[in-house]
């Protein structure tokens, strides 16, 4: 893109919010600055703001005095970060059953933005936010895009199931100006699509593509059967499910350039993202506080994993205060050589929900299995696990060019190594694993109630 054109879209991107009277661009500028804070800095700016949430809510939220009554807490009670492991944690349970009384009193919710959540594993909920906190989270987002490379005004390839197109003119028009995107629907990808997509990239030349980690993969695959070399990012964003080792080095391969690998959840938004050095996640902190606990509400030591738990520091309307993401990851306390003071985290392990069981009741990252399988045994090209009960498992494979009845055999041995000798392991050899409604795709799926 041409250094005149990208000027102006930037003038325009900051004119844009002025006249719109957001607090976007000013969020955006404050968080470049405060990433290179040093971390102690950063850990008082997060923790006041923890404190203002915790009195706020105190005072004007029926369901948080409820919380801290129970607890025989007052806000004053709450004097460092180990003090909040008093109160309980939020489950989406408690989210859906207490839905008006999480709203804070002085928010009208008619007023507020309102949006459901993807509900794959049947726990859809509904977020209010404010328009000050989804402009924070916008801010942040936009933070941590330029890490990958990408810069305000330059074009984005959107790789995605169902994407969500500008309908409006008035979107439209915005889009064209700001950021003239580019889409490609995966739920629907032919050599067609890709073809055609691959021809608007030419034309537009968009310096990061961004989508959900699979969708990304498949693009790719497509691309390097195709033959066709010309899609050259300067980065690629890797979004909204986890990213596999294989599929991340097979993405790297095909367009020559890093995957930035990024984790959040629709509730509270970005939590954590790779920079330009790939040495974990920084974590979010200037609007999240992110805790690892164990199955005692203990918090895990880096290195180890444990359920995610989140207080978003923003959303004043419906606080979310210890949320219970049903995600499991790994805290770090090692330090990225970028400068940044945002702590790290080491990676996901996984959705709670992903894991499956041993029958002596452990459990076991269905990602971690599915990346041990593939690269141990040839001829698999993508698989998925589907445990239907605590002895039995439904593997789907894609079959590459050297499967056989051998290998086969070798798959089952694996799973009754790790599973035990009496488990049924049923192979079922499928052309592509489907995506879900909402276009993301689930590798290990666990039909277990906990
Ligand atoms: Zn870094």
């Amino acid at each position: 893109m041409k250094t005149i054109e990208l000027s102006l879209r930037k003038y325009l991107d900051r004119a844009y919010f002025k006249v719109k009277k957001s607090p976007r661009y000013d969020y955006w500028r404050l968080l470049e600055k405060s990433q290179y804070l040093p971390e102690s800095q950063l850990r008082k700016i997060q923790f006041q703001r923890l404190k203002k949430l915790i009195h706020f809510s105190y005072k004007n939220n029926k369901f948080y005095q409820d919380r801290f009554d129970k607890a025989g807490l007052k806000p004053d009670d709450i004097k460092d970060f180990s003090d909040i492991g008093k109160l309980p944690v939020l489950t989406k349970k408690d989210i859906r059953t207490n839905l008006n009384s999480m709203i804070s009193s002085g928010y009208n919710k008619n007023r507020l933005l309102c949006f459901k959540t993807g509900g794959s594993t049947g726990k859809a909920l509904d977020i209010y936010i404010s328009e000050a906190c989804s402009e924070m989270r916008n801010a942040v987002a936009r933070r941590h895009d330029r890490w990958s490379g990408w810069d305000v005004g330059e074009p984005v390839g959107a790789i995605w199931g169902n994407p969500v197109l500008p309908k409006t003119i008035k979107n439209k028009a915005k889009s064209w100006v700001l950021s003239p995107n580019i889409y490609l629907d995966t739920m629907a990808v032919t050599n067609q699509s890709v073809r055609a997509f691959t021809r608007q990239w030419e034309k537009k030349k968009p310096s990061l593509i961004f989508g959900h980690a699979h969708s990304i993969f498949i693009l790719a695959q497509f691309l390097d059967r195709l033959g066709i070399n010309n899609v050259r990012p300067k980065g690629i964003i890797s979004s909204s499910m986890m990213l596999m080792p294989h599929e991340r080095k097979f993405i790297e391969r095909v367009f020559n350039t890093k995957v930035t690998d990024r984790y959040g959840c629709e509730e509270v938004s970005l939590i954590a993202s790779e920079c330009e050095k790939h040495n974990g996640m920084h974590l979010n902190i200037e609007h999240l506080f992110i805790e690892f606990i164990d199955e005692n509400g203990r918090q895990t030591a880096p290195g180890q994993p444990g359920d995610i738990v989140i207080t978003d520091l923003m959303n004043w309307a419906m606080p979310f205060i210890r949320y219970k993401v049903e995600d499991v990851g790994i805290a770090s306390n090692k330090k990225c050589e970028c400068g940044r003071g945002l702590p790290l985290m080491e990676s996901v392990a996984g959705r709670t929900a992903d894991f499956l069981f041993k029958p002596d009741g452990t459990r076991v990252a269905g990602i971690s299995l599915i990346e041990n399988t593939l690269t141990r045994i040839k001829g698999l090209d993508q698989m998925q696990i589907i445990q239907d009960s605590i002895n039995c498992l439904q593997i789907n494979i894609v079959p590459g060019k050297d499967y056989n009845l051998n290998r086969e055999k070798e798959l089952v041995h694996y799973f009754r190594t790790v599973f035990g000798s009496n488990t049924t392991v049923d192979i079922y050899p499928i052309n592509s694993i489907m995506a879900e409604k909402s276009g993301k795709y689930r590798f290990s799926i666990c039909k277990i109630k906990n």
